[in-house]
């Protein structure tokens, strides 16, 4: 019985979600659509609805988690060219939310709009940054957001103006919402000086995180006035590993896949971590990644 009947794009099933996520982690999705524009989406939603089938968003998979047995759901991802539009009007632009960041800052540049560099390297899409309003100590992303449209799970269309949008630390309101396109204000900006910035901060990274491996950046959030990585380089378990998840040696908040390790590898050493820091620091940590 095929369920979304109808629709141009390819529904597939059985679809290792390993392949979608940075981490090259998790199980099977039921599911598996990149629908081709918003109407598909919305009659996607609707019979997911209709079907009792639980819907997820999937952006770039760079802060999930996925189990090893997958996910009983419809995963949605905003691939097609039509959610990957970016149009410049002076210092804005308005810009789909399945456009990699690389590309937007890549754009950015050739259009000599900066404040955002500090987004180099974070592997994300835009709705997936801007859900999770990605940033640096340099940065969020939410400071630069004018407006948000978006799709509630009934199918309909929404505008939110800045007014109405709320981002905290790894944190917006957005949870009830698709995100389909963004507004940002940019900075007019040398060009040179745009490049240099973006080189600057992909260096910082080489330097500091472990980029040769799959991961999926930081696990836990910085408690209040610590730094997540530091109290678990300080509990000495840079290199602990559990199967083949491993803290590791550079970035003690980044869990490295080294080969192929599962999902309860890595929850086994994420909870071993918790317990390690909360005995020697009384802290208890928070996951900044999302468990699918
Ligand atoms: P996903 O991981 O696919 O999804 C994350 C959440 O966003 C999910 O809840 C998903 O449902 C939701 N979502 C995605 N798209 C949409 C949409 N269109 N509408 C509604 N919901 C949506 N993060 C930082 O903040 N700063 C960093 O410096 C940083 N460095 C990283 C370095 C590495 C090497 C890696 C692997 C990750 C890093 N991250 C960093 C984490 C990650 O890149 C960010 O959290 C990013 O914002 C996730 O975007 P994504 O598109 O991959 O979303």
């Amino acid at each position: 019985m095929n369920l979304f009947q109808g629709l141009k794009a390819k529904v597939k099933t059985k679809i290792p979600l390993s392949h979608y996520t940075t981490f090259k982690i998790g199980g099977e999705a039921d599911f598996f659509i990149e629908p081709t524009d918003v109407r598909e989406l919305r009659k996607i939603l609707k019979i997911a609805k209709r079907n009792n089938l639980r819907i997820y968003i999937l952006g770039a998979g760079s802060n999930l988690l996925v189990s090893d047995e997958g996910v009983r759901a419809v995963v949605i991802r905003l691939s097609s060219d039509y959610f990957k539009k970016i149009k410049f009007l002076g210092n804005y632009v308005w810009v789909g939310a399945g456009l990699k960041v690389s590309r937007l800052l890549k754009s950015c540049l050739e259009n000599g709009l900066g404040g955002i560099e500090f987004l180099t390297g974070i592997p994300a899409t835009l709705g997936g940054a801007i859900f999770m309003n990605a940033g640096t100590k340099e940065g969020c992303i939410g400071d630069f957001v004018e407006e948000v449209k978006v799709m509630d799970y009934n199918g309909k269309i929404k505008k939110l103006k800045r007014n109405s949008l709320d981002f905290g630390y790894r944190y917006s309101n957005l949870k009830n919402f698709i995100i389909l396109e963004a507004l940002l204000r940019l900075i007019k900006k040398d060009k040179k000086e745009i490049r240099n910035k973006m080189d600057y901060f992909m260096n910082y990274r080489r330097l500091t995180q472990e980029l040769s491996y799959p991961s999926c950046g930081c696990i836990f959030k910085n408690p209040n006035g610590f730094f997540a990585g530091k109290l678990i380089e300080d509990c000495n378990l840079k290199g602990k590993s559990i199967g083949d998840a491993q803290v590791s040696q550079k970035h003690a908040n980044f869990i490295i896949n080294r080969n192929s390790a599962s999902a309860k590898d890595v929850l086994k050493l994420i909870d071993y971590i918790k317990g390690k820091v909360k005995k020697k620091f009384n802290i208890d940590l928070e996951l900044e990644i999302e468990i699918w």
